[in-house]
């Protein structure tokens, strides 16, 4: 049994806002939050997450949809 948590950026546009989102299978947002922390992610308060082309973060390869934690598979974290 695992849950799906799915996190999405909250930058905003007046066209639009960013599509990128980030699938985990925790269990928490909290535990979500952290592992997308790991990857460049900014949690904010509330629903306000930013992926990590806008939180500043430098991050050299974003490939990586979905994280998975419950349990590791190695072969789907292909960067
Ligand atoms: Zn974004």
């Amino acid at each position: 049994m695992s849950a799906r948590i799915t996190l999405h950026c909250n930058r905003m546009w007046p066209e639009g806002s960013c599509p990128t989102q980030v699938m985990t299978d925790a269990r928490t947002v909290e535990e979500a939050r952290a592992a997308a922390r790991q990857l460049g992610w900014r949690p904010g308060t509330g629903e306000t997450d930013f992926c990590p082309t806008h939180s500043g973060a430098s991050i050299g390869c974003w490939s990586t949809p979905v994280i998975h934690l419950h349990p590791p598979t190695p072969e789907e974290a292909g960067c």
